[in-house]
């Protein structure tokens, strides 16, 4: 079990905005959303990277069912009555942190001005554009379509969707070669403040859930939890 298991449904909620309440609905996610069943597991330890309790997504109780297995001994909780669970009545609560290793602070003051800052420039000069922080991230919800047709017939194929990254080499580029983001700085830039600002100008809170993963993942040890607390440290 990852310790980060407990705020699947946080990250859930922050899909569904894409993906149901962003303007249009999604069907394809609709389609399957509508069916999944979520069981959740608790968190009795903090991990090393996350920082949920600081984006205050270390609980919840949206759930069909909790699992928590102590020994040989399984405890479920179960609010969707058609899972069927059968076993001894008892209470039990989900499990959560309260203290986490990595504390983050959201900066207060973003604005417009913050995309101006001299902090991006460094990021660029470090971020070798492997996109492998988005393709861990929880909350990243790009995606592309990709047409493959097949040799053997090709009056058959497929179209299909792929997840896309906003840090990669062309993931703005348009007909005709122009490109918004090409340098590697206003690449971070823009995840980064997607991540704790445009996303909670829309939806009211911010995108990040704290889960660490972009940090633990990334070859050129760029922390994103760094860089968001030496935005708030700027503002003192
Ligand atoms: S910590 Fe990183 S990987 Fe996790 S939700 Fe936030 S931006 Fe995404
Ligand atoms: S994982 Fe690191 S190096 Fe790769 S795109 Fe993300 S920030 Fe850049």
């Amino acid at each position: 079990m990852e310790d980060n298991d407990f705020i699947e449904q946080e990250i859930l909620k922050r899909i569904d905005e894409i993906y149901l309440r962003n303007g249009f609905e999604d069907y394809y996610y609709a389609r399957v959303r509508n069916e999944a069943k979520f069981v959740l597991m608790g968190c009795a330890e903090t991990c090393e990277s996350g920082f949920c309790v600081s984006m205050g997504t270390n609980k919840a109780d949206n759930y069909d069912a909790y699992v928590k297995v102590d020994g040989d001994v399984v405890y479920v909780d179960v609010k969707d009555e058609t899972l069927g669970v059968e076993g001894t009545a008892c209470d039990v609560t989900p499990d959560y942190v309260t203290v986490n290793k990595e504390v983050v602070t959201l900066p207060k003051n973003l604005s417009n001005e913050t995309f101006q800052k001299d902090i991006w420039k460094e990021y660029g000069d470090r971020c070798i554009a492997c996109g492998r922080c988005n393709f861990a991230c929880p909350t990243c919800t790009c995606f592309t379509m990709q047409d493959i047709f097949y040799r053997d017939n090709p009056r058959v194929g497929e179209r299909m969707r792929v997840w896309a990254s906003c840090q990669v080499d062309g993931y703005t580029q348009m007909a005709g070669g122009h490109e918004y983001r090409k340098d590697k700085g206003d690449r971070m830039r823009f995840k980064v403040m997607h991540k704790i600002y445009d996303f909670e100008k829309r939806f009211g809170y911010p995108m990040c859930v704290g889960c660490g993963r972009c940090d633990d993942i990334c070859p050129e040890y760029i922390s994103y939890s760094n860089c968001v607390n030496r935005l708030a440290k700027e503002e003192e």
